[in-house]
């Protein structure tokens, strides 16, 4: 699947509504970043949810292009999906369900996180059927207590993986689990998962298991955590260059730029008055006589409507809020702070970027009460997606 041309920084081609402009350069100048914070680990850049709604091919051979030697998903089929575009890096999926497609993921050398004594069965009879290896990855649950195998289960889990392994059905590769709290680097849970984490490890290799990668490290525990390192990293969220601790350091600060800049064209401006009520409900009125835009943008676009009367809007190169009701399609800006006489049908409005001053992903997050990985991830599929940048194409 190619890539379209490559447009500029918060260029909107005429006649679209609204578009995504994601910088590859970016995804692989932050791959080189979080490979200098993890000299040791290799990288395995997660694009799970297509790749945090910035696009999954596009945004896998950028992360290849910036050092990443990995790749991850949570889904099956996205790893799959790499494999049908002719990415052949190593890619592990972790989040299998039973019945899943683990003849096709062998078959196309996908590696599959196992959690449980279910998904060996199954994929052992896979492979038996098939006449050819498993490469599986075992998941400690070192205290999240979402998925993975607890400690209790752990001995038997090895136990069945290797006896696989012997019958030549299964080769175990790699062991991980994953963080509970890496965005708080100094609480102790981490210290106590990264302990769980060496037992477990040390169990498998005591019971005769050689890991090729050991991993345990989001974003966060890329950036702020060394001790979470071994031998591969698994940052998604920062390849695309948002911070992962916004509490203590911005992306400009941990040297990240944002890959993806949301842009959309101005529909129409209109003088109101003074006391107008503004969108679904009135629940923003008019403070004084000024102009309103409105941009394309809007819940069903995954502009959220929590952020109602707060997300920024840049137009005219000033920050403007959402007045009144973030709506299906659309947002309603109050240009009165400064860009009265300045915003015409057809002006580009930067929800949020990378460039400097620019409203961030962040920022929407904030006004919204998420993070920011929401606020990229559930961009809709109505708001395409472009290319800027020459990284991995
Ligand atoms: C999503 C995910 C990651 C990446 O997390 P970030 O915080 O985005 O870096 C790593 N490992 C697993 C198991 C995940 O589900």
């Amino acid at each position: 699947m190619n890539v379209s041309p490559p447009v500029s920084g918060t260029e909107l081609p005429a006649g679209l509504p609204s578009a995504a402009v994601v910088d590859l350069d970016a995804i692989a100048a932050n791959v080189r970043v979080l490979r200098e914070h993890a000299p040791k680990a290799q990288v395995m850049a997660v694009v799970k949810a297509d790749a945090y709604g910035h696009g999954l091919l596009p945004a896998a051979r950028a992360a290849l292009a910036g050092g990443a030697t990995w790749l991850g998903t949570a889904q099956l089929s996205e790893a799959l999906a790499l494999r049908a575009a002719g990415i052949s890096a190593p890619a592990l999926a972790w989040l299998t369900v039973p019945g899943d497609a683990y003849a096709e993921a062998i078959a196309r050398h996908v590696d599959i996180g196992v959690s449980a004594g279910w998904a060996l069965t199954e994929i052992a009879a896979a492979a038996r059927d098939l006449g050819m290896p498993a490469r599986v990855h075992l998941k400690a649950d070192t205290g999240l207590n979402r998925n993975g195998c607890p400690p209790e289960d752990w001995p038997q889990l090895v136990e069945d993986a290797l006896k696989l392994q012997a019958e030549g059905l299964i080769s175990v590769v790699g062991g991980f689990s994953h963080l509970v709290s890496g965005d708080t680097p100094q609480a102790p849970v981490n210290r106590q998962q990264i302990d769980a984490f060496v037992a477990a490890v040390d169990l498998a290799t005591a019971a005769g298991v050689r890991f090729e990668v050991r991993h345990l490290a989001n974003s966060p525990a890329t950036l702020t955590l060394p001790d979470t390192h071994f031998d591969l990293v698994r940052p998604g969220l920062a390849v695309y260059g948002l911070s992962p601790v916004p509490d203590r350091a911005s992306a400009a600060d941990l040297g990240l730029r944002p890959a993806m800049t949301v842009l959309g064209r101005v529909v129409n401006v209109k003088k109101v008055a003074a006391g107008q009520g503004v969108s679904y409900g009135h629940t923003y009125t008019t403070s004084t006589d000024t102009e309103l835009a409105v941009v394309p943008l809007g819940y069903g676009d995954g502009v959220p409507r929590h952020a109602s009367s707060a997300g920024p809007v840049q137009l005219a190169g000033r920050r403007f809020r959402v007045a009144g009701r973030v709506c299906m399609d659309q947002v309603v800006v109050d240009l009165a702070d400064g860009g009265i006489g300045r915003v015409t049908a057809g002006d580009v409005a930067v929800l949020f970027g990378g460039a400097p001053g620019e409203p961030t992903a962040q920022d929407w997050a904030d006004a919204a009460g998420t993070i920011s990985y929401e606020i990229v991830t559930r961009l809709g599929g109505r708001v395409p997606r472009l290319y800027t940048g020459s990284a991995g194409r």
